[in-house]
């Protein structure tokens, strides 16, 4: 049930915004929703869309619940997206190797123990399954249920499909500041003017610490810069996704590659350098020779939100009844998008909630 007459203002037009103002329009709420540029074009943009796998029943720690949560979510979400808006968001079950020599040794029996399908390769049996890998990359784990979306074309679909469902969508239109009156935030001083609302979620990405700050409010949000670079081939060299500890290959089906990523404390830089993209694109030849010939397309950076913890900050900020945050999603605010759309929707709406959002909260320190 929604709050009547509950006007909701959501700040950020990322995955993490534009996800929740679409779970909260489809039920009928009145949502606006602000970014300071265009809608879309920050880390959610930046971003791999790599979406592991997830089991929601199994998982043990609340990080993998959230990401079992999601999982569940992503075949539907991108179904009910294609059918309703006509855009395709990518989304593919492509599987994914995690090539175990790297040094990064997850064992079998911690996906298996989250209810994961994980297979043990080895090195005869990897190349097997991607005779283009490079004959010395060891054993490899096969994760099957590994999927990956195109990040432009799901937040395009959002964008639509927030459109479709009536949410006031405003572009280049910054937040300063909180208009309180009576301890409550009644709406936001913004660059087009003032803003009033019942209820106000930040998710506002790298940027939630500023938007907290003039409440005097610190919860610890961080840009942790990554940088990726886009290659190009005439045809599909390999199809599942390949990690090597935090780096990763992943395989478009026109034949194109992404090559990522960095962590890097570069505050709100978003250059991407010399020696980045060199790195990158050596790992890519070692691992996959073929890729010496191909094509750069492209380079760029994105600011994940980095949290101190490593976990999103979801829920009420402590001290004000109408204020929300969804924020700090670090290197998985794509993987996180639809169970954190859905919690959130269900908090700012008074339903019950499909997840104990407990070890989210913005006072867990
Ligand atoms: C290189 C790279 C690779 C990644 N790969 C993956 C991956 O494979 N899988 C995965 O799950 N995740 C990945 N991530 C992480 C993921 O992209 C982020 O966690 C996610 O995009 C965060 O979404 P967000 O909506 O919180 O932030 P953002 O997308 O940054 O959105 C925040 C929005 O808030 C707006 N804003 C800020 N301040 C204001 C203001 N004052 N007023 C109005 N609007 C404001 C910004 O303009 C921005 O549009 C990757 C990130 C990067 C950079």
């Amino acid at each position: 049930m929604k709050p009547s007459g509950c006007e909701i203002v959501i700040v950020g037009g990322g995955v993490i915004g534009l996800s929740t103002a679409y779970f909260l329009a489809k039920e009928g709420a009145a949502v606006t929703l602000l970014d300071k540029g265009e809608l879309g074009q920050e880390a959610s943009w930046a971003g791999a869309g790599i979406i592991p796998p997830g089991n929601f029943a199994a998982a043990k720690s609340p990080f993998h619940r959230l990401r079992g949560l999601s999982v569940s979510l992503f075949p539907k979400l991108s179904e009910e997206l294609r059918e309703w808006v006509g855009i395709d968001n990518g989304y593919r079950r492509s599987g994914g190797l995690e090539l175990l020599a790297a040094g990064v040794n997850s064992a079998e029996a911690e996906w298996r123990s989250d209810g994961i399908r994980a297979e043990r390769l080895s090195e005869s049996e990897l190349r097997r399954l991607e005779p283009e890998l490079s004959p010395r990359l060891g054993a490899a784990m096969h994760l099957p249920d590994m999927a990956q979306l195109r990040n432009p074309w799901h937040l395009r679909a959002l964008i639509a499909a927030c459109a479709a469902c009536k949410v006031r969508l405003l572009s280049q239109c910054p937040m300063h500041d909180f208009v309180v009156e009576g301890g409550r935030i009644r709406g936001l001083n913004t660059f087009q003017g003032r803003i009033d609302g019942d209820r106000f979620l930040l998710a506002g990405g790298a940027w939630t610490d500023a938007l907290l700050r003039s409440l005097d409010c610190h919860i610890g949000v961080e840009p942790v810069r990554g940088q990726i670079v886009l290659l190009r081939t005439d045809k599909p060299l390999f199809c599942r996704v390949l990690l090597s500890g935090p780096r990763y290959l992943v395989p478009r089906e026109d034949g194109r590659v992404l090559v990522g990523s960095t962590e890097e404390h570069a505050g709100f830089d978003k250059r991407t350098t010399a020696s980045a993209i060199r790195d990158l694109i050596d790992l890519a030849c070692q691992i996959v020779p073929a890729l010496t010939n191909a094509a750069v397309e492209k380079c760029w950076s994105g600011l994940r939100p980095g949290s101190p913890d490593g976990l999103p900050f979801l829920g009420r900020v402590p001290g004000w009844q109408n204020l929300f945050v969804a924020a700090g999603h670090f290197r998985s605010g794509i993987q996180l998008s639809p169970g954190t759309a859905l919690v959130m929707k269900e908090i700012l709406l008074d339903q019950p909630l499909s997840l104990d959002i407990t070890p989210f909260q913005l006072d867990r320190t």
